[in-house]
């Protein structure tokens, strides 16, 4: 079996490949081919799981699948660490792409929905305006929940999604794995089953492993680390194949799925997503003590690996210095997005989280003092010049 380095350059697909290409090209047709008549009925009986009395063609329609969707989803399936068989994988448009869908395929009506907080915005945003008003019961845990006092707080009723995102965009609040897997048993214990969804994007797929750790499916905003150069849109998901089965048939409904030069594009990139990952985090790793021991912040969180630092700084609790901040920076782009090549720092209260309600942003800790710093691969020095007359242009009177 090849090891994960080698499938991201050398994916397990056969089809892909024509003329003689090293790479698979971008396919662009909508449409495909049929040898046959029986062989364009066989291809739509095998994606509605029907009987196939013949063999099929590759492919039919290319919102249904493409070469291209092929080659990409061997590479995230590899990245991830699945096994083929037992895990799958999805490539989408975008990240809420894979976010919406994915909850769309696995809640029913009645169906209680638990998340952690904080959220990313737009997940929050699309559980507050869209799945709340069509009926769905959801809670939002604390770190200190217990089985018990979530079924009392719902009145016995069994949540069937445990919803994550550890570390929490923004603040890179961490979530215990062990409580989060003792909450699916618990509740799994009742019979109905306890679907865990994690959205990975924030450590990306190289320095968190929710699959190991007892998550059913991995999320990604795939336009983040899995992209890594700011010029792409896309999304993911990894995971549970019978799970993963029925998200596909949705995501042919919904229509999102990935394009082909989407998919080609994402495809270049995770070939080096280990590279850059660790390139990453290694500047980061380098900034973070040296921001801790800065008298301008008074409060930074990093989870130790992975390149997002969130910084609260000292001052007054509104957005002067964290403005004045952002306003100074010249090497650091002053741009929303995370996990790319270059630097990004921006202010979650006024752009990513400002359609979170301000109450629920200040229970979570997204006050006006903070900033999300998403670290590139820049020189650190460089970057440790320009947070420094960052710092200082926030601290002037
Ligand atoms: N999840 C997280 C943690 C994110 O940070 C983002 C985007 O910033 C998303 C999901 C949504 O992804 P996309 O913008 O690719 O739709």
């Amino acid at each position: 079996m090849k090891r994960r380095s080698t499938q991201l350059i050398h994916p397990d697909t056969s089809r892909a490949k024509s003329e003689g290409a090293v790479k698979t090209p971008i396919y662009a047709s909508s449409t495909y081919l049929f040898e046959s008549a029986e062989a364009g009925a066989a291809t739509f009986a095998l994606q509605q799981g029907r009987p196939v009395d013949h063999e099929p063609a590759p492919f039919n329609y290319a919102r249904l699948g493409h070469p291209n969707l092929e080659t990409v989803e061997a590479q995230l399936l590899a990245v991830e660490g699945g096994q083929a068989g037992v895990h799958d994988a999805l490539a989408f448009e975008s990240g809420m792409a894979a976010i919406t869908t994915t909850l769309l395929s696995l809640l029913k009506p009645g169906s209680v929905l638990v998340t952690t907080t904080p959220l990313y915005g737009g997940t929050r945003q699309f559980i507050r305006d869209f799945l709340e008003p069509w009926g769905l019961r959801t809670y939002a845990l604390q770190p200190s929940s217990t089985a018990e006092q979530v079924l009392k707080d719902l009145d016995g009723r069994i949540p069937s999604i445990l919803y994550v995102e550890t570390p929490a965009n923004p603040t890179n609040q961490i979530w215990d794995w062990k409580l989060l897997k003792d909450l699916k048993t618990s509740w799994g214990s009742s019979g109905q089953r306890v679907i865990l969804l994690a959205d990975n994007t924030y450590l990306g797929p190289c320095w968190q492993k929710p699959l190991e750790l007892g998550a059913d499916i991995s999320l990604y905003s795939a336009t983040k680390s899995m992209s890594g150069h700011s010029d792409l849109i896309c999304g993911a998901c990894v995971g549970d194949a019978t799970l993963i089965r029925s998200i596909c048939s949705w995501r042919n409904k919904l229509g999102n799925t990935a394009s082909p030069f989407t998919a080609w594009l994402l495809s270049r990139s995770l070939e080096t997503v280990e590279l850059r990952m660790q390139a990453t985090q290694r500047n980061a790793q380098i900034l973070v003590p040296r921001l801790r021991e800065h008298p301008g912040i008074q409060r930074l969180e990093y989870p130790g690996s992975g390149a997002m630092i969130s910084i609260w700084l000292n001052g007054p609790e509104n957005r002067n210095n964290a403005w004045k901040f952002l306003n100074a920076l010249k090497i650091i782009q002053l741009a929303v997005s995370l996990g790319s090549n270059e630097s990004l720092a921006c202010h979650p209260a006024s752009t990513t989280h400002s359609g979170v309600d301000p109450e629920e942003r200040k229970q979570h800790g997204i006050g006006e003092p903070l900033l999300r710093l998403s670290i590139g691969i820049e020189d650190p020095e460089d970057l440790w010049e320009d947070l420094l007359n960052a710092l200082d242009a926030a601290n002037e009177r």
